[in-house]
C-alpha cells in the first residue's frame, strides 16, 4: 500500500510539501483553514527576497543552492515565472551583521560577490543614498520570488498529481495512533501514516504537549509611489536590498513590480510587535507609516511619494531566529515545520523536498542538523 501523509496548513511550506508528496506518487491529503493562497498568514505580499550570501549563517547556503535549483525545476513544470533575478545589496557599516554575515557566507562557499564602497553604491544604484562609512555586499544571484503565485502553482500541481486538498477546513487536534496519526477537523476525521504540521503562526496551538519557545510577530509591508516615477526602481537596474543602519534596526526593499498595487515595496525586518493569528491588528497606523518614512527619508529620498498600499503579515520566530523543524521527539510519525523566523519563503522549493523526505522516511540527505527542533529542549 502506498504511504499516506496529511499536510496540516497549505501556506508556503505546506503547499510545496503536499506537491512534493503527490509528485512522488504517495497519497497526500492537505488541510487548510482558509482558501488557496490567502493573505491571512505569512505567505502573501507579492514578493519575497531570495539570496545566497546568507548573513544569518553559512549553514543555510547548501539548502539555498538547492532552493534555486528547485525553483527553476518547478517553474519549468508549472510554466509560470516565480523567481526573478535582480541582484541584491546587503548594506551596513563595516562589522554590521547584515554586511559581515553576508561576506562570511560568500567567502565560505565561494559565492560570486563584490563589496562596494558607498560612492560605488550611489553611482550604480542612484536611489540608494548610502552614508560615507557604509558598504554593500552585492550579489548578482539575488532577487525575489512571488509568494501567492508560488503557493497557487504548488497547490494546482499537487492536485494534478493526485493530492486531495481541503480548503475552509480547520484542524482542531491530532493524536498519534498505532503506526500512524489521526487529525480531527471541524468537519471530519482523517487517518494517515504520517502528519506534517506546516501551520505557520498557528503552529504554537498545534504542538500538543511539545513545548517550543516560539513567538509570533506582526510585520507591515508598504508600497510607496516614488516621486518622479518608477523608472529608477525597475528590476533591470534596481536590486533587492537589506539595509542595517544600526544594530537591531534593519529594513529591506524590492524593485518595482508589475501589477497591483504598483509602486515600490519596503518593510522593516526588525521591531515587529508580538501578536497571534487570532488577534493580529490588521490596521496600519499613522505612527507606523511615519516610522517607515523616517527610515528611508534620507536613505532613499525618491521613495517619499504617496503611500499606495499596506499589508500585515506574521513572522513565527525561534529564540535564535534560526529555522526549527524535524521529527516530533515523542511521535516520530509527526514532522513539525514552519518556525522560519521571518526568512523562510525563499526556501520553500527545497523545504518541500526536505519535509517530504522526513515525512516519508524520517530522514533526508540535505544538511539540516543545524535546524534541529531539539536544540531548545
Ligand atoms: C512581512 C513578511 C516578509 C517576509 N519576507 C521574506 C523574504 O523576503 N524572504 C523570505 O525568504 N521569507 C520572508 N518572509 C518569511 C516567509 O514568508 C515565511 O517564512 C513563510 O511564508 C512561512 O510559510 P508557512 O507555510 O510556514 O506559513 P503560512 O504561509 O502562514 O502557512 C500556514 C498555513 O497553515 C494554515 N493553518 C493554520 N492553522 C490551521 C489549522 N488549524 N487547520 C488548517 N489550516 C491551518 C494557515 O491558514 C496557513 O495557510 C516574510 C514574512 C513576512 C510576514
Amino acid at each position: 500500500m502506498t504511504q499516506s501523509t496529511i499536510v496540516l496548513g497549505l501556506g508556503g511550506m505546506g503547499s510545496a510539501t503536499v506537491y512534493e508528496l503527490a509528485r512522488r506518487g504517495t497519497r497526500a491529503i492537505g488541510l487548510e483553514r482558509h482558501g488557496p493562497a490567502h493573505a491571512q498568514g505569512s505567505s502573501h505580499g507579492k514578493s519575497r527576497i531570495i539570496r545566497q550570501a546568507y548573513f544569518e549563517d553559512p549553514a543555510y547556503v547548501p539548502l539555498l543552492l538547492r532552493a534555486y535549483e528547485r525553483w527553476r525545476d518547478f517553474e519549468r513544470e508549472c510554466g509560470a515565472e516565480l523567481l526573478t533575478i535582480t541582484g541584491g545589496l546587503m548594506i551596513g557599516a563595516p562589522g554590521s551583521e547584515v554586511l559581515q554575515g553576508s561576506i562570511r557566507s560568500a567567502r565560505e562557499y565561494g559565492l560570486a560577490h563584490e563589496v562596494l564602497e558607498s560612492d560605488a553604491i550611489r553611482r550604480r544604484f542612484p536611489p540608494l543614498q548610502t552614508a560615507p562609512h557604509e558598504l554593500g555586499l552585492y550579489e548578482a544571484m539575488a532577487g525575489f520570488v512571488r509568494p501567492e503565485a508560488s503557493v497557487a502553482a504548488y497547490l494546482a500541481r499537487a492536485e494534478a498529481h493526485g493530492a486531495e486538498l481541503h480548503f475552509g477546513e480547520t484542524a482542531l487536534s491530532w493524536e498519534p495512533r498505532a503506526g500512524g496519526v489521526r487529525v480531527t477537523t471541524d468537519r471530519a476525521r482523517y487517518e494517515a501514516d504520517r502528519l506534517i504540521v506546516t501551520a505557520g503562526p498557528w503552529l504554537p496551538e498545534l504542538l500538543g504537549d511539545l513545548r517550543l519557545p516560539l513567538r509570533v510577530e506582526r510585520q507591515v509591508l508598504y508600497w510607496f509611489a516614488p516621486r518622479g516615477g518608477v523608472a529608477p526602481f525597475l528590476p533591470d537596474r534596481f536590486p533587492i536590498y537589506i539595509w542595517e543602519p544600526r544594530p537591531g534596526y534593519a529594513f529591506y526593499g524590492f524593485p518595482h513590480q508589475e501589477g497591483a498595487p504598483g509602486g515600490v515595496k519596503i518593510a522593516f525586518h526588525t521591531g515587529g510587535t508580538p501578536t497571534d493569528p487570532h488577534r493580529i491588528d490588521r490596521e496600519v497606523h499613522d505612527a507606523e507609516i511615519a516610522a517607515m518614512r523616517e527610515a528611508f527619508a534620507e536613505r532613499i529620498p525618491l521613495l517619499d511619494g504617496e503611500l499606495l498600499a499596506t499589508a500585515t503579515c506574521m513572522y513565527t520566530l525561534t529564540p535564535d531566529e534560526h529555522f526549527a523543524f524535524g521529527l516530533h521527539p515523542q511521535h516520530p510519525q509527526v514532522v513539525i515545520a514552519s518556525p522560519c523566523s521571518g526568512h523562510g519563503f525563499k526556501f520553500v522549493s527545497a523545504m518541500g523536498e526536505v519535509l517530504a523526505d522526513l515525512g516519508l522516511t524520517g530522514a533526508t540527505r540535505h544538511p539540516i542538523a543545524p535546524f534541529a527542533l531539539t536544540r531548545f529542549a
